[in-house]
């Protein structure tokens, strides 16, 4: 799978691109990431200016159609295969583990990063992207936004996890889309507190009735919203 990132600030990726899990994926060729630097598309050389007032007045600045769109279509004309465009925004719909399962299936995603007041409108009527928000918050720039798309897709492609199918009793995945149950290790007493009978006892039955008991509780408890969706 392959992500390619549009973004002005292509260092603030340096360190996630190295840790364990993401470094290893890119290692063994299941996953490609392509940083682009929006800068690059300025014509208005040296000060490569890609921002600019709104018309109508207003606070800040936003990201120039005239910079991205050609930007974006350079990326996707350099491609074998067209991409799943994202565009971050706190306006858009919910990135959740749905999505990342569905993304996940995608051959390419290219994600835009915006900065500032975000982009002109017309990236968005000329482009079509999908407009994708991590949270009902806002952050400085899309690019934290991009690594939590990024983080929460790659684990699911086959080869990532060193367990196959250790992410589908993950919670909201696809197992039963609830929180998982609660889990230990040893050791088995710690300060009073014990690890429950019922795991030890290597009854797999039993356990898997206790921790589906278990799953539900604890999604009655906080997420309830999440058993609704289940009916
Ligand atoms: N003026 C915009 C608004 O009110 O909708 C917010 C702009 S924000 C300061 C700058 C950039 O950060 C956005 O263009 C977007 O790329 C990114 N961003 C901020 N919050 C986000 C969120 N919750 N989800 C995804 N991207 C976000």
């Amino acid at each position: 799978m392959r992500f390619d990132i549009v973004t002005l600030f292509p260092a603030i990726f340096d360190g996630y691109l190295t840790q364990s899990l993401l470094e290893k994926a890119i290692a063994k060729g299941l996953v490609e990431i392509h940083r682009h630097d929006l800068r690059d598309w300025a014509a208005d050389t040296p000060h490569r200016k890609v921002d600019d007032r709104p018309f109508g007045g207003g606070p800040g600045m936003l990201l120039q159609v005239d910079v991205t769109v050609p930007c974006v279509e350079d990326i996707e004309r350099m491609a074998e295969t067209p991409s799943r465009k994202i565009m971050l925004t706190p306006q858009g719909e919910r990135f959740d583990q749905r999505m990342a399962e569905d993304l996940a299936l995608s051959d390419r995603v290219l994600l835009l990063c915006g900065r500032y007041e975000g982009f002109d409108q017309r990236v968005v009527d000329i482009l079509e992207p999908e407009e994708v928000s991590v949270g009902d918050f806002v952050l400085n720039g899309g690019e934290v936004a991009a690594m939590t798309i990024i983080d929460g897709v790659v684990r699911l492609l086959p080869g990532v996890l060193g367990d196959q199918n250790s992410h589908v009793d993950d919670s909201f995945s696809r197992g039963n889309r609830l929180l998982e149950f609660p889990q230990y290790t040893r050791p088995r007493d710690f300060r009073g507190h014990h690890v429950p009978e019922v795991l030890l006892g290597g009854n797999h039955e039993a356990i898997a009735a206790w921790r589906a008991e278990q799953s539900r509780i604890r999604t009655k408890q906080r997420r309830a919203d999440l058993l609704d969706e289940e009916e």
